[in-house]
C-alpha cells in the first residue's frame, strides 16, 4: 500500500476574517505531513462554504485558483455546521483514502493531525481529537459545553467527552457513514455507531483567531436536542417512568381520599386540589412536548429531503474519481 491520500475537510460559514489566516496554516501542515512521509502528494484541503453571506466563497475560489491543493464546494444555502461537514465528508470520498475534519477558526491544534495519522497508519479507522483542557474558553462556554456532554450522556447518547468535530475518518468509515440516511444530523454521536477500531489523541484548544463563534447558547441547545432525539429514546422512557410513579401516587391518593370521606372528615381542600391539578397538568404538557419533539423529527425524516445541495465546485467532479 502506498502512502494514503489525505483530505482535510473544513466547513466555513462567514469566516472572511479568519480564513486568510488559517488557510496557509493548513497548507503548511499538509506540506509538513508530506515531507515527513505520512501522506501522498495528491493530498488536499477541501473547504465547504456553508452558504456564507460574506466573501468567504470568493476567498475560497481565489485560494483554489492560486494553488491546486485547495479545493472548495459551495452549498446552495446555509444548512448548519453538521450538514456542511457531512457534505464535505461525502464529497471527499471521491478522491481520498483518509479525511480529517476540523473547524476553520484555528481553535483546534493542527499539530494533532500528525498523531492522528500515526494512529491511522497503526490501523485505526477513527481517531477522535479530544481537548485536553478548556482553559482558553470563556467560563460560560466551558460550563455550557460541559453541561452539554453531561446531558448527552445522561440521555443515553454515546459520545466521546470533550470531542467536537475534529477527527480522522478512513475511507471505509466514510463509506459506511454514507449509509446512515438520517436528516437530523449529530455526527459526534453517529461515528461511534459506525464502529471500527478507534482511538483518541489529545490537544490543547486555542482561542478563535478572528471572527465570532456561530454557536450561541440557542444553537448549542438545538444541537443537543437534535443529538438526543436522533440517537436516543431515553426521554420518552423517562416520561413513561414518571407517568408510572405519578399514577402510583395518585392511586394511593384516591384510596386516602375515599377513607377520609368515609370517616366523615372531608373538608374543602382547595390548596391541595389546585396543586395536584397544576402538577399533573404540567407533567402532561411536558410529556406531550417531548413526544411531540419525536413526532416532529419523524415528520422531517419521513420527507427524506436532501441534507445538503452542492451548488458549485472549484474542481471537476469526475476528474479525480478513482
Ligand atoms: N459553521 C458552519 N455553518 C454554520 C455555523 C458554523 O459551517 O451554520 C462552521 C464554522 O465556520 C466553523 C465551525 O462550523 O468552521 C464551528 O463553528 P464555530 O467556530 O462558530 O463554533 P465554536 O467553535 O464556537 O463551537
Ligand atoms: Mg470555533
Amino acid at each position: 500500500m502506498g502512502k494514503p491520500s489525505l483530505c482535510i475537510v473544513i466547513p466555513c460559514y462567514n469566516e472572511q476574517e479568519v480564513l486568510p489566516i488559517t488557510a496557509p496554516q493548513f497548507k503548511r501542515e499538509l506540506e509538513l505531513l508530506q515531507e515527513r512521509g505520512y501522506i501522498a502528494d495528491d493530498s488536499c484541503i477541501l473547504f465547504v462554504n456553508d452558504g456564507s453571506s460574506d466573501t468567504t466563497w470568493e476567498i475560497i475560489e481565489s485560494l483554489a485558483k492560486s494553488d491546486p491543493v485547495f479545493r472548495g464546494i459551495c452549498l446552495s444555502r446555509n444548512r448548519g455546521h453538521q450538514n456542511a461537514l457531512l457534505a464535505g465528508l461525502m464529497e471527499c470520498r471521491g478522491f481520498c483514502d483518509v479525511s480529517i475534519s476540523i473547524d476553520c477558526d484555528g481553535q483546534d491544534d493542527i499539530g494533532a493531525m500528525e498523531d492522528m495519522l500515526r494512529a491511522y497508519l497503526d490501523g485505526c479507522d477513527v481517531v477522535y481529537g479530544v481537548r485536553s483542557s478548556r482553559a482558553t474558553d470563556t467560563f460560560f462556554k466551558r460550563t455550557s459545553a460541559q453541561m452539554f456532554y453531561k446531558l448527552m450522556n445522561g440521555m443515553g447518547v454515546e459520545t466521546v467527552y470533550n470531542h467536537a468535530d475534529y477527527r480522522l475518518l478512513s475511507r471505509r468509515v466514510l463509506d459506511e457513514l454514507s449509509r446512515f440516511e438520517e436528516v437530523n444530523l449529530f455526527l459526534r454521536g453517529m461515528v461511534p455507531l459506525v464502529g471500527f477500531k478507534s482511538t483518541s489523541v489529545y490537544y490543547e484548544r486555542h482561542e478563535r483567531l478572528a471572527g465570532e463563534s456561530h454557536y450561541p447558547l440557542s444553537k448549542m441547545l438545538a444541537l443537543a436536542l437534535n443529538g438526543i432525539t436522533s440517537l436516543s429514546v431515553k426521554p420518552i422512557r423517562l416520561i413513561t417512568g414518571l407517568g408510572f410513579i405519578v399514577s402510583l401516587i395518585s392511586f394511593i391518593g384516591v384510596i386516602w381520599a375515599v377513607i377520609v370521606s368515609l370517616l366523615g372528615h372531608s373538608v374543602a381542600g382547595w390548596a391541595s386540589m389546585v396543586s395536584i391539578v397544576c402538577f399533573i397538568g404540567g407533567i402532561q404538557l411536558l410529556g406531550i412536548g417531548i413526544v411531540g419533539e419525536y413526532v416532529g423529527r419523524i415528520y422531517l425524516e419521513a420527507k427524506r429531503r436532501p441534507r445538503f445541495i452542492v451548488s458549485e465546485r472549484t474542481f471537476d467532479e469526475e476528474d479525480d474519481e478513482r
